[in-house]
C-alpha cells in the first residue's frame, strides 16, 4: 500500500468511527456553555500547554488535550473514561490555553452527559447526597464536632449546619433547579444495578 493509499484507508476509517458528539455536548451542555463556546473548541492547535498545566493530570489518567481532540474531531467518546471525573474545574488550562478554547466549559458539559446516561462514579453521587442532604460536601460526623468543641470552638461551625432555616433554603433551591431529583433518580438507578 503506497503512502496515497494509507492515507485514504485512514481517512475512511476516521470517517466510519465519526460520532455526533460535538453536537450532543453542546445540546447538554447549554446550560454551562457559554454562546460561541463550541466553535472555540474548533481553535484547538494541540499545543498541550492545558496537559502541562493540568494539577489533576500529573497524578491521574486525565488528558484534558486528549478529550478537547475527542471533541473536535468528533471521534470516540470520552464520557466513557473515568478520568473525565478527575478534572477539579480549577481552571488552569482554560486560562492558559493560547486558542481560548473553552477547556473547562467543554469538561462540565460531558460530564453533564455523562451523568444523564448513568456515567459517573457511586463517589460522586454520594458527595452529591451529602450535599442535598446538609448542604455540605463533606459531613460533619461526632469525631469532627469532638474535635471543633476541644479547640474551643463552636459544636458546629457557623454555616448551613448552625441554622436549620438557612439549609431548608438551600434545600428549596437544590429542589427548584431539579439537582435533588437528579441525584436521586441517579442514586436509585446505581442502587437497581447492585
Ligand atoms: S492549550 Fe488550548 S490549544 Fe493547546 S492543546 Fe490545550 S485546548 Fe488545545
Ligand atoms: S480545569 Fe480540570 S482539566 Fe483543566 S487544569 Fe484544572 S483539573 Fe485539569
Amino acid at each position: 500500500m503506497d503512502v496515497e493509499e494509507r492515507s485514504r484507508a485512514i481517512r475512511f476509517a476516521i470517517g466510519k468511527t465519526r460520532n455526533d458528539l460535538k453536537k450532543v455536548v453542546a445540546e447538554r451542555g447549554r446550560l454551562v456553555l457559554h454562546p460561541g463556546d463550541m466553535e472555540r473548541s474548533a481553535a484547538c492547535v494541540q499545543c498541550g500547554l492545558c496537559v502541562g498545566s493540568c494539577p489533576s493530570g500529573r497524578w491521574t489518567a486525565l488528558n484534558i488535550r486528549r478529550i478537547i481532540r475527542a471533541i473536535q474531531l468528533g471521534v470516540g467518546d470520552p464520557t466513557h473514561d473515568p478520568a473525565l471525573w478527575e478534572c477539579t474545574t480549577c481552571y488552569a488550562c482554560q486560562e492558559r490555553c493560547p486558542r481560548e478554547v473553552p477547556t473547562c466549559e467543554l469538561v462540565r458539559a460531558l460530564r453533564n452527559h455523562a451523568f444523564a446516561r448513568g456515567l459517573v462514579d457511586d463517589e460522586h453521587v454520594a458527595v452529591a447526597r451529602t450535599v442535598v442532604r446538609t448542604g455540605h460536601t463533606i459531613e460533619l460526623g461526632d469525631e469532627g464536632r469532638e474535635k471543633r468543641v476541644s479547640l474551643g470552638l463552636p459544636e458546629v461551625p457557623p454555616t448551613v449546619l448552625a441554622d436549620p432555616a438557612a439549609l431548608e433554603e438551600v434545600r428549596m433551591l437544590l429542589s427548584r433547579v431539579g439537582f435533588s431529583q437528579l441525584i436521586h433518580d441517579a442514586f436509585e438507578t446505581k442502587e437497581g444495578d447492585s
